[in-house]
């Protein structure tokens, strides 16, 4: 084997981008910054997201299992990590033996995360976890005697500025925060996501909590400084030349107009390429944009480059941050009516390689 290993599927994570974000969103907040790494790092790797976000300024680390935090501590990471979703009965021992801190939303949790320092969490109008009004009362006062670090909640559409559920969510959260006080407790607050840390710096209260702009995917419909932190690329695995009226790729749902040069590329649905962009994917070629012609199958696409010079060995990428001209993961998104978080998360797959940039 030759040294270096071709290219078939890689995601780069630039640490650098990273560092900026993080800089830029502690700049915006001017409170602590939770760097929210759960699900891999959104598919970018937990372990060097969260050291490098450490690095650039974050003090916290947020994950959503608590299996995820436990990974970090066993990776040497020391900082504070708050764990927040669990299964039914599921046991916290190892997570708080690890000295990770726990989101609590009910009495049942309560118990589930004694010994750890908690942060009860309020539903201010997401409706997912988070204790209800009705109940929050009777959890505060069960929770009397426990580490009560925080309180906490999450916003249901910051992504959206000026919609009025924020406000609406900030008051209940004030609520939530007095019924705390009376009764003594003395905890700090989180409430905001990226897009409130971006658009409702008076919601920053004590931390914010950052995920997506940290990995420079804007949530917000407006211009920010941010750099996506993700490039995935492959290589032109082999070259063809193919007649006018020749079909491509399973189903023939693509038909040759003119006699064109078509470049194999080793990446499909198995790594991380939707197959339902078949019929409008684009990819980089050398350069270039190019269109893939026909289906995306589960291992491989088939550019159509006309009558452009391609060659085996030419990098391909897929998507990056767009400086160049190459597509973008909220392209890819947008397309396919979904959001970049789902577009980037998906790439969390053992047939990707990662390569890091700029790790210290
Ligand atoms: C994922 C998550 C975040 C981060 O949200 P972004 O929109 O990616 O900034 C913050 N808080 C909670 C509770 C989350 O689940």
């Amino acid at each position: 084997m030759s040294g270096h290993s071709a290219l078939r599927a890689e995601a780069v994570v630039d640490l650098d981008a990273l560092r900026h974000n993080v800089a830029l969103l502690a700049e915006r907040a001017k409170v602590p910054v939770m760097a929210v790494v759960k699900a891999d790092g959104y598919g970018h790797g937990a372990v060097q997201i969260a050291k490098a976000a450490l690095e650039a300024g974050a003090t916290w680390l947020g994950s959503c299992s608590a299996a995820e935090a436990v990974d970090l501590r066993k990776a040497g990471i020391e900082a504070p990590i708050l764990a927040w979703l669990y299964a039914a009965g599921e046991d916290l021992s190892d997570a708080v033996a690890a000295g990770v801190d726990l989101g609590v939303s009910s009495l049942d949790e309560l118990r589930m995360a004694e010994g750890a320092p908690i942060h009860l969490k309020i539903d201010t109008g997401l409706n997912r976890n988070g204790c209800s009004a009705e109940q929050w009362p009777e959890l505060v006062r069960a929770a009397r005697d426990h580490d009560v670090r925080a309180i906490w909640s999450h916003l249901a559409s910051a992504d959206e500025p000026g919609n009025p559920s924020v406000d609406r969510q900030a008051e209940r959260f004030e609520w939530a925060y007095e019924v705390a006080r009376a009764e003594g407790l003395e905890p700090m607050r989180h409430l905001a996501n990226s897009a409130a840390t971006l658009t409702r710096p008076d919601l920053a209260y004590d931390m914010v909590r950052v995920g997506i702009a940290m990995y420079g995917l804007n949530p917000v419909p407006r211009h920010e400084d941010l750099r996506p932190v993700m490039t995935f690329r492959s290589s032109v695995a082999g070259v063809k030349r193919i007649h006018a009226g020749e079909g491509v790729s399973y189903g023939h749902t693509w038909i040759a107009e003119r006699d064109t040069t078509l470049a194999l590329v080793p990446v499909g649905y198995a790594d991380g390429v939707p197959r339902g962009l078949s019929g409008r994917l684009e990819v980089f070629v050398a350069g270039q944009r190019q269109p893939v012609a026909g289906r995306v199958c589960m291992d491989q696409i088939v550019v159509d480059c006309g009558d452009d010079k391609v060659s085996p060995g030419d990098e391909v990428i897929l998507f990056g941050p767009g400086d160049r001209g190459e597509p973008t993961a909220r392209e890819w998104a947008d397309k396919l009516g979904t959001i970049d978080y789902e577009i980037v998360t998906n790439m969390y797959r053992p047939r990707v390689r990662r390569r890091y940039l700029g790790a210290r």
